[in-house]
């Protein structure tokens, strides 16, 4: 093995000789994969960036990392010392590579657990139970579940369960430059989407930094975006997430239209006008907005009025204006 190097850290720290990531991926002919999403970093200042935006890992504190791959990231993070370090990835050849950190890491006290799992699987509630730890979630994303999971972690946010039953759990995640453009996106902004309300919903999210698509193996067609969701510690409503998530697909389904075309659609066509008109003035919003002009407390009084409509017409609820033809014929009084 060609190009093996000790690490000298700011803390101190020294890891033990290690092929570096480029020769471990020629060694055990790591071919990336597309459907894994797989682009690798292997520049160590751009790894070491993207774990600093974490802020402070202090010892008695917990890192998992989505998606390690063969380990750029990972170093990063054995380099700041965590406790404990939770590693979840897909794909089983990559476990060799990441077995020898872990053997490297032991002699520093860093206990590392390999996991061969599916992110959108993975039970943190089980792989973490000390709940006086810190824990920090961080990852360079395979592109292919990167909204889906974030999505999915919001929900796990409202209901304080999986991985933020504390409310200090921060995400330090690489997106595609659009998709981190739109999670962090204001309102009146071009990329502002369903995304970016639900980001601002229940995290204050920071765009840290991009990193060129040529600074990936293999290239990828876009660039990266590096961003950190802090979760809030009073989230901006306490409505149900679901139903959080139904409205605002809603009225951002239509993107170029007037914020009640989509709002509407949540009704069934024969009182449609009448509820819209109804529940645009309750919520006090202007209905000629367009979607991405809608303020995050615009979208949370529509949300509400929504959810007091439904209590009070619970059929309503159902009404799916896409599904199957009986469940779009469910009408009502108002
Ligand atoms: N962290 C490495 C790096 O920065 O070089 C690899 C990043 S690569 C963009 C995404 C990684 O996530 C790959 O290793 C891929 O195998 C893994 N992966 C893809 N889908 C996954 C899933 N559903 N659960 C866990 N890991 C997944």
């Amino acid at each position: 093995m060609s190009t093996a190097t000790a690490r000298v850290l700011s803390s101190g720290l020294r890891l033990p000789p290690l092929p570096t990531i480029r020769d471990l991926v020629k060694l055990y002919k790591l071919q990336a994969i597309k459907q894994l999403s797989q682009n690798f970093l292997m520049d160590e200042r751009l790894t070491d960036k993207i774990v600093k935006c974490a802020g402070d890992i202090q010892d008695r504190d917990i890192v998992l990392e989505v998606g390690p791959g063969p380990g750029g990231i990972t170093r990063s993070i054995i380099r700041r010392q965590p406790q404990r370090l939770i590693l979840v990835e897909k794909d089983i050849r990559f476990l060799p590579t990441l077995e020898l950190l872990k053997d490297c890491a032991s002699p520093l006290n860093i206990n590392i657990d390999i996991h061969n799992n599916d992110i959108l699987k993975f039970n943190v509630e089980e792989a973490v139970t000390d709940l006086t730890r810190r824990l920090h979630l961080i990852g360079n994303l395979p592109f292919s579940i990167s909204t889906r999971l974030l999505i999915n972690w919001f929900k796990d946010l409202s209901l304080r369960r999986g991985a933020f039953r504390r409310y200090d759990t921060c995400m330090t995640l690489t997106f595609q430059k659009e998709v981190a453009e739109r999670i962090c996106a204001p309102t009146g902004h071009e990329q502002r989407c369903r995304l970016s309300v639900m980001s601002q919903i229940w995290t204050r999210p920071v765009m840290k930094f991009l990193i060129p698509g040529k600074a990936f193996v293999p290239k990828p067609e876009v660039d990266v975006g590096v961003v950190k969701l802090i979760p809030l510690k009073t989230p901006k409503t306490d409505l149900p997430f679901d139903l959080v998530e139904k409205v605002m697909r809603h009225i951002f389904h239509m993107r170029q239209k007037y914020c009640r075309r989509g709002y509407a659609t949540l009704f069934p066509p024969d009182n449609r006008e009448e509820v819209t008109n109804e529940l645009f003035k309750l919520a006090d919003v202007k209905d000629t907005l367009r979607p991405f002009e809608l303020t995050l407390d615009e979208c949370l009084r529509l949300a509400t009025v929504y959810s007091n409509f439904i209590n009070d017409h619970p059929t309503i609820a159902n009404y799916n204006f896409r599904g199957p033809k009986n469940l779009r014929d469910i009408s009502f009084t108002m």
